[in-house]
């Protein structure tokens, strides 16, 4: 029977809160759920994604009763598991049982430390300096790979036979990546027309069922959300509190690469808000089994065009608005962030700020990260110019530790990297191609002109 058989059989009648009809459900009563807003208690042997009794958002409840010493992560795990930069903090996730992961040996990313790109956010070198993050070294090259392995090895454990997303761009191709790792199908709504060709590329050749909405995202998650509350189709979207709780391992790794001492500040973009909400956690967990003596602030920076979590935060949180989205970081173009109050919660617990930066300062901000040859998406560099901003504003301190999460590969966007050097209103200093005759003579004419130009 086809995965998708399921759709037809359960249509119309299939309550949020479903029994599981895994065989591990047993196992999964050890996992704990919990509404952020009742604070009702939800079981996790079933697809709940929000409270079913107030729609609030659900956290997993991982426990921090003792303490954990560094030299303890990572012990008593299979090789497959020490091998994921996830799985390796088992400790910290919740309990799914092994036979039901999904792991693709994600993590595992690089912390580069850069004195030119230090120089550019306005930051001391020698006293601090900006360290990169870089999720594109992910299998799907961004960091969705790291929620979307808990997501989707939940989804299996329950016996869950469709996930879906809907998504602008990465998530999309890290569910189909995943989907078709766990021999699940895969359901994706984008936006139609506003992802890129690489994302996209990545989302069908994985094979995953792709569905182009007459919309933006905010209307596309909105349509999914109907569709999952009322079928039997599991949505892996970042309200999915399974999601949020493999992203909190950007954090748990880029900690342990420093040795367990927490930078001053770690900055990152903001679209919809799962992972400003999964960093925050993240802190408050290592903290609290003392991996970590201090919780550095965290910085979320949205682009000006998509900034309804920086206009809240600068209303003292006292207004919250939707807006229309409209940015060229397609991975932050989001106008009603579905994370907005757990996203809020880790502002507070860290002392930290959200602030805007232009389009110009994003691709501005994209061209020095790629110019020292690390390279990343434009939402990424949304880190950069943040940061960048927030010391010209003297809220980060010149001398301070700033690790900025650069969330997606350069390859993901190749049209903006055309756009930015070829266009035709190609930026100041943009690195076009020179086209010759196949001749030494006119090959010897660009050294000379690169010498003296
Ligand atoms: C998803 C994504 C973001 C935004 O993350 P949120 O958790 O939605 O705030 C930023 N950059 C890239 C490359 C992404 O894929
Ligand atoms: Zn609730």
């Amino acid at each position: 029977m086809s995965a998708w058989a399921v759709v037809e059989k359960r249509r119309g009648r299939y309550p949020i809160g479903r029994p599981s009809v895994g065989a591990d459900a047993a196992e999964l009563a050890e996992i704990r759920i919990r509404c952020m807003g009742c604070g009702a208690p939800h079981a996790a042997g079933v697809a709940v994604t929000v409270c079913p009794r107030c729609g609030g958002l659900l956290d997993v409840e991982v426990s921090l009763d003792a303490k954990i010493r560094p030299e303890e992560i990572g012990q008593g795990l299979s090789p497959t598991l020490r091998n994921s930069g996830v799985w390796r903090y088992r400790a910290l996730l919740p309990a799914i049982p092994e036979s039901a992961i999904v792991t693709r040996a994600e993590g595992n990313t690089p912390l580069f430390w850069d004195d030119r790109l230090a120089q550019y956010a306005g930051l001391t070198a020698e006293a601090g300096g900006f360290g990169v993050k870089h999720e594109g070294h992910n299998p799907t090259a961004s960091f969705k790979d790291r929620g979307m392995t808990v997501g989707v090895s939940h989804a299996k454990a329950i016996g869950a036979r469709i996930v879906a997303c809907a998504s602008t761009g990465n998530t999309s191709a890290s569910l189909a990546s995943y989907a078709a790792a766990a021999g699940m199908a895969g359901l994706v709504l984008i936006p139609e027309g506003k992802i890129s060709g690489g994302k996209l590329g990545q989302t069908i050749a994985y094979g995953a069922r792709v569905v182009q909405v007459q919309g933006d995202f905010d209307e596309a998650l909105a349509l999914l959300r109907e569709l999952t509350a009322s079928h039997e189709v599991y949505l892996c979207n970042s309200v999915n509190p399974f999601r949020m709780e493999g992203q909190k391992t950007i954090v748990f790794e880029l900690l342990e690469q420093l040795g367990w001492n927490a930078p001053d500040v770690i900055a990152l973009p903001g679209g919809n808000l799962g992972n400003t909400a999964a960093v925050g956690k993240a802190l408050h967990e290592a903290y609290t089994v003392g991996l970590i003596d201090r919780v550095p602030r965290v910085a979320t920076i949205q682009a000006e065009g998509a900034a309804p979590f920086a206009a809240y935060f600068a209303s003292g949180w006292d207004e919250y608005a939707p807006v229309h989205a409209e940015t060229i970081a397609t991975a932050i173009n989001i106008g009603n962030p579905a994370s907005t109050p757990r996203a809020r919660r880790t502002i507070e617990q860290t002392g930290g700020i959200v602030t805007t930066v232009t389009d110009a300062e994003i691709m501005d901000a994209k061209a020095a990260i790629d110019r020292v040859g690390i390279g990343c998406e434009p939402a990424s560099a949304a880190s950069l110019a943040g940061t960048r901003r927030l010391v010209a504003e003297g809220v980060i301190a010149p001398d301070a530790t700033v690790v900025g999460i650069v969330t997606g590969h350069l390859l993901k966007d190749t049209e903006s990297v055309v756009a930015y050097h070829l266009g035709d209103n190609a930026a100041p200093g943009a690195n076009r191609p020179v086209t010759i005759p196949a001749t030494l003579a006119a090959l010897e004419q660009v050294l000379a002109d690169a010498l003296h130009g």
